[in-house]
């Protein structure tokens, strides 16, 4: 029998960042929470929150992670290049908004990661900020504010490198195109339509 698995997009704060729960079995995985602590928890019935996941550092995937911790006493988790972006506001800032996770926050590594009864796998793909991460859990593909319907994320701030976003975009070219995306912002998509319309892969 097929897991049934259901995928939850709650957009919050100002840059209305989408933060996703996936429910299965019981279990829920919180991908970017970024604000509105509160509103996210009240998606959760008594599932088990088996872990946070961050597809990169910037304030506005971040700023509901320590409230979350605290409430659930759930474990956070982050590719270590962008550790240092979350324990410093002034790497994380925008318009004078800024954010900090004061909790531990553990590595999350290339490669498949267990958590809880997730598996993840993660594909490093620096450019918007070094340590963003694409998030495959089955055929779908949570990729952050790397890949949008339509447009990638920014290179622009600090710690983001056109060279390396160009060899993030040659990468994603190789997955395979039957992969629903659900990015960090906006509406989602699939890769097949991207790799066909969007004018940046
Ligand atoms: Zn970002
Ligand atoms: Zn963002």
């Amino acid at each position: 029998m097929a897991k049934l698995k259901e995928i939850i997009c709650i957009p919050v704060g100002t840059f209305q960042a989408n933060c996703y729960l996936i429910k299965q079995e019981g279990h829920v995985l919180i991908i970017d929470p970024g604000a509105r602590a509160i509103k996210i928890m009240e998606y959760i019935c008594d599932e088990i929150v088996d872990g946070i996941i961050l597809t990169h550092g910037h304030f506005d995937h971040i700023g509901a992670v320590d409230e979350i911790m605290k409430a659930t006493g759930c474990k956070c988790y982050l590719h270590r290049n962008d550790q240092e972006i979350v324990k410093n506001k002034n790497l994380n800032s925008m318009n004078g908004i800024s954010a900090k996770i004061y909790h531990e926050v553990f590595d999350l590594h290339e490669g498949i990661n267990q958590i809880g009864i997730f598996s993840l796998e993660v594909f490093n793909t620096p450019g918007h900020t070094p340590g963003s991460c694409l998030i495959k859990i089955d055929n779908d593909l949570f990729s952050g504010d790397v890949l949008f319907y339509m447009s990638i994320g920014r290179v622009d701030l600090p710690l983001g490198s056109e060279r390396e976003m160009r060899d993030s975009l040659r990468f994603i070219k190789t997955l395979d195109p039957s992969l629903t995306v659900y990015p960090g912002h906006g509406q989602s998509t699939t890769l097949e339509f991207e790799l066909n319309q969007n004018p940046w892969l």
